[in-house]
């Protein structure tokens, strides 16, 4: 069994279309992919509707949060949210919510890098965008498109990173609200590439166990963001405070070098994560 537990479709910062997604899914010899767009379930049904036969489909988010840490920094982390009911009125408010941050944020970073003479607009990113959650590796395909950087992971290296001086922030969800809110869908919720220190800072350890307590039921473990070293440290964690542990390729098609099934969850793993969900099931046809 082949799973691989955490992917992007171009209904947010992938580009495959969610159909493309699970056809490649299949290509690629995975027996259960879970669609996890940023902030948005708009995926889900054009991805069942193209589910190939002995492809399994499990539907979820990941969510954009953030939590003060005990010394006031401000920590932004993801939170994967998995078999969660998707009209629940409070996570879909919080949802529509952060696509509308996305919105807003991604105009004021175009804004401040055009003021600076950098070849970028609107225009072209929310096309690009076409409707999904809007997110930096839009604006850095355009930035690819106009010459400015010869890569996406060029232009997150400095325009587009969050210690940029043209980096604006999202209205993130308090990861403790995040927690509380997909569970309230009835949802599964995992802690996305947790020690993922080059995005930036993380969380400790003291947090994690807090957010177990608060009901987060597992971590991403295996994932290209960590090291072995990371990944060592997190399965440690995960045994001793009783969590699911996943691995997932966090694909994103061409916007990242990485493929489907890079990363992938044991059987047994997934069949707990099901199991913790209330409100659905995966899908198979
Ligand atoms: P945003 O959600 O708009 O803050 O942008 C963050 C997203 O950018 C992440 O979800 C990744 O998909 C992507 N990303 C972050 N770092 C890189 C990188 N070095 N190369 C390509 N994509 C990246
Ligand atoms: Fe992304
Ligand atoms: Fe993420
Ligand atoms: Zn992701």
């Amino acid at each position: 069994m082949r799973i691989d537990l955490h992917t992007h479709s171009t209904a947010s910062d992938g580009t495959d279309s969610p159909a493309e997604l699970v056809a490649n899914a299949a290509a690629a010899g995975l027996d259960v992919v879970a669609i996890t767009d940023h902030d948005t379930t708009a995926g889900w049904d054009s991805a069942v509707a193209a589910l190939p036969r002995g492809l399994t489909l499990v539907p979820g988010a990941e969510f954009s949060c953030a939590h003060a840490a005990a010394d006031g920094r401000r920590v932004s982390l993801h939170l994967l949210g998995y078999l969660f009911d998707r009209v629940h009125p409070g996570l879909r408010a919080e949802r529509a919510r952060l696509r509308a941050s996305r919105l807003g944020r991604g105009r004021a970073i175009v804004d401040n890098l055009a003021a600076d003479g950098i070849a970028v607009s609107w225009q072209r990113v929310s096309e690009l965008a076409a409707g999904g959650a809007v997110g930096r590796p839009h604006i850095a395909r355009v930035l690819v498109e106009n010459g400015v950087v010869g890569s996406v992971g060029e232009a997150f290296g400095e325009l587009l990173s969050s210690s940029s001086k043209y980096y604006v922030r999202k209205a993130d969800t308090e990861v403790f609200d995040a927690i509380a809110l997909v569970r309230a869908a009835g949802g599964v919720a995992v802690f996305a590439h947790p020690l993922a220190t080059r995005r930036g800072p993380v969380v400790d350890q003291s947090v994690i166990a807090a957010m177990a307590e608060a009901g987060l039921a597992g971590l991403e473990v295996d994932h290209p963001d960590h090291t072995d070293e990371q990944r060592h440290r997190l399965a440690g964690l995960g045994r001793e405070l009783d969590l699911i542990v996943t691995g997932s390729s966090d694909y994103h098609g061409r916007n990242k070098t990485v493929a489907l099934g890079a990363c992938t969850t044991a059987p047994e793993q997934y069949a707990a994560l099901v199991d913790r969900a209330i409100a659905r099931t995966p899908v198979r046809r």
